[in-house]
């Protein structure tokens, strides 16, 4: 079985500001994490290769340093490394991503399941999944909190609904997108860390690599254009009555009549 797995390295969103002049992203000094909920579509890899053997392929586009994150996948059990790296990815929107990424898959050869996160806690779109399916026109199923089956022709999946979930049956090739309630990723031993920092080799693609239409790369093609981006303003701390319900009641009414809301 061939397993792709695509990973985002992104910014420790809980430490992210905002520079309110710019409007963009302070990304000096913040430290950078796999984005978690591919580390759970990882996991479901890895569990895979160990229950009926597979090869897995990571997949990232990104900076240089993002391989920093692919190593750190290698190091949990993954046995390859693509980092899509160019000046012409840059300013890609979402379609742009997905349509390199679906490059990169085609180059890349046959596969059984490509597996991403529902959402990166950056971008936080939840839509390179379900566009790169497109991209390769095959099925796709989005929240997967269990998987079920995994047979040679087709995989049984639970789907996680708002309130339930519903089963799923999808042909091969497939992609699914994780949730963080389908496992508990691993942590990668000393013996993985050691072999995926210091001998195994992440490959660098451009996009002279993946070949496809230029045009459709990066900023020039972006559909979508970011506007403005800023940091909400926090709320100010609100009010709590004490005393009994009678007391509160009293002393509500009195707030709201000084503030002619009665
Ligand atoms: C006009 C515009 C310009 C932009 N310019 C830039 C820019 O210059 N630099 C920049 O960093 N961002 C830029 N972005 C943001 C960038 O488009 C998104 O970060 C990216 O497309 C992923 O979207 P997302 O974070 O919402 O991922 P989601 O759709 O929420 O991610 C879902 C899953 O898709 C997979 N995935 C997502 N992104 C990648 C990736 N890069 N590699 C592999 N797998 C992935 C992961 O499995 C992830 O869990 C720009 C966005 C717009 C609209």
């Amino acid at each position: 079985m061939k397993i792709i797995v695509c990973l985002k390295q992104v910014p420790n969103t809980n430490e992210v500001k905002i520079d309110s002049k710019t409007g963009t992203m302070i990304r000096e000094g913040v430290p950078s994490i796999i984005n978690p909920d591919d580390k759970n579509a990882l996991e479901a890899a890895l569990q895979l290769k160990e229950e009926k053997g597979a090869s897995i392929t990571l997949l990232t586009m990104g900076p240089p340093q993002a391989d920093y994150a692919l190593r750190e996948a290698l190091a949990m059990g993954a046995d390859r490394a693509i980092l899509l790296t160019d000046r012409a990815f840059a300013g890609a929107d979402t379609w742009a991503t997905s349509y390199t990424l679906a490059q990169a898959v085609k180059k890349i050869g046959q596969f059984d399941i490509i597996f991403c996160g529902r959402q990166a806690i950056d971008g936080d779109t939840a839509q390179v999944g379900p566009e790169l399916a497109e991209h390769l026109d095959i099925p796709q199923v989005t929240y997967v909190k269990k998987i079920l089956a995994v047979e040679k022709d087709k995989v049984v999946v639970e789907r996680a609904l708002e309130d339930g979930y519903e089963v799923v049956e999808a042909q091969l090739p497939v992609l699914l997108t994780a949730v963080k309630e389908l496992n508990t990723p691993r942590y990668p031993s000393a013996y993985g860390i050691v072999a995926a920092f210091d001998e195994k080799e992440v490959e660098t693609w451009t996009a002279e690599t993946i070949g496809g239409n230029p045009e459709k790369l990066g900023l020039k093609g972006s559909p979508t254009q970011v506007k403005r981006s800023f940091a909400p303003k926090a709320k100010e701390a609100g009010v709590i009555i004490k005393g009994t319900a009678k007391e509160a009641v009293q002393v509500l009414r009195q707030e709201l009549l000084a503030k002619h809301v009665l």
